[in-house]
């Protein structure tokens, strides 16, 4: 798309952070080699902004070697992203590369700790950051996915195409970042960016198909869930997802936190959360996934090991002993 026919709302935006997007097309000129990372526990805007990124810079740059990691997500790896590359130590040793981080800022989340060993690094994303990686960053807080920041760098970037293949890819970043548009991340630069996308060609109905398409297992999860669920006082929802129980479901924790927004629209529900016990001998953990109707719960989630946006965090406990502490610094927030 000619940057002359983008809507002025993207490229005012483009002109505002015009350093950073010079510094980091340079990047992406000057090096042959680069890898895309996103973060760990993938959700659709680390893969549709990796895989976006991925396919721009393959479609524009056919020269260069352009590779991704990370691991994969346990039920949209094939069905909507496909799977990363294995890409050995020795390639990450013998060669320059850029690094290019979509999604992330923090160098523990990102989902391969050989970002470390790139030339020269760049970061897309819209979290807060407690210490900065990269040399180029654009990071914009206010943006509802980091697939709509890259996408506004992409459609700016004269002389370049954004593809159908691309867009596909930024557009399910956005669709899932942003709640379908619901969440109030969701701006007029979003919508401006979404219809960009749209304007390639990308069709709608399959996108959605392959994005939320349920099985059996999961229906019988959500049922578990609605039977188990707790309400405190001040309007917290959660649900308890033992191990035991994961494996009687034939769910894994990440599939278990898929419920969580089950309790999105509920009046007298401020705030919801999924708790999923993570038997990983590594990092041994529940997994709580946080969700709020506008309170800000990203503090909460800092305190629990955790992080994220105001409305949307991840956090940890180590035991379920923890929980009642849990819930009741949430409830703190409506005191
Ligand atoms: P989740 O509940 O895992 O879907 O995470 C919700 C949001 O919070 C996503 O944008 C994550 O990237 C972010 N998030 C989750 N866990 C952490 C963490 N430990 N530190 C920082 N951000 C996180």
């Amino acid at each position: 798309m000619a940057a002359s026919k983008l809507d002025p709302i993207i490229s005012s935006y483009a002109k505002a952070h015009s350093k950073a997007y010079k510094q980091i097309y340079k990047a992406i000129e000057r090096y042959d080699k680069i890898v895309v990372f996103r973060h760990l526990k993938p959700d659709y805007d680390a893969m549709g902004s990796q895989m976006g990124m991925v396919t721009f810079l393959k479609d524009n740059f056919p020269e260069k070697e352009i590779h991704f990691v990370g691991d994969n997500h346990v039920t949209f790896t094939p069905r909507v992203f496909p799977e990363t590359e294995n890409l050995s130590e020795d390639w990450f040793k013998a060669n320059k590369f850029l690094a290019i981080i979509m999604d992330v800022g923090d160098a523990d989340r990102i989902a391969d700790p050989r970002f470390k060993h790139a030339a020269y690094k760049v970061k897309i994303d819209h979290h807060p950051c407690k210490k900065e990686v990269a040399r180029a960053s654009l990071c914009d807080l206010e943006m509802a996915a980091a697939a709509e920041l890259a996408a506004n760098l992409m459609l700016n970037w004269k002389g370049k195409t954004l593809s159908k293949e691309a867009a596909y890819y930024l557009y399910i970043g956005i669709v899932g970042d942003s709640g379908r548009f619901l969440f109030s991340s969701t701006s007029t630069h979003t919508f401006a960016i979404a219809q960009a996308l749209l304007a390639t060609g990308i069709e709608l109905p399959p996108l959605y198909q392959r994005m939320y398409e349920k099985n059996v297992d999961s229906l019988r999860s959500l049922a578990y869930v609605l039977n188990h669920f707790t309400v405190s006082p001040k309007g917290v929802a959660y649900y308890c997802l033992p191990k035991a129980i994961q494996d009687e479901l034939h769910i894994t924790p990440e599939q278990g936190k898929e419920h969580v927004n089950t309790f999105s629209n509920i009046a007298g529900i401020n705030v919801w959360c999924s708790v999923t016990e993570d038997p990983n001998p590594k990092d041994y953990c529940w997994r709580i996934s946080i969700r709020s109707k506008g309170m800000d719960i990203s503090g909460v989630a800092m305190k629990w090991e955790g992080g994220g946006h105001k409305q949307a965090s991840g956090a940890k406990i180590k035991s379920l002993d923890d929980l009642p502490e849990f819930i009741a610094d949430l409830d703190a927030l409506f005191a």
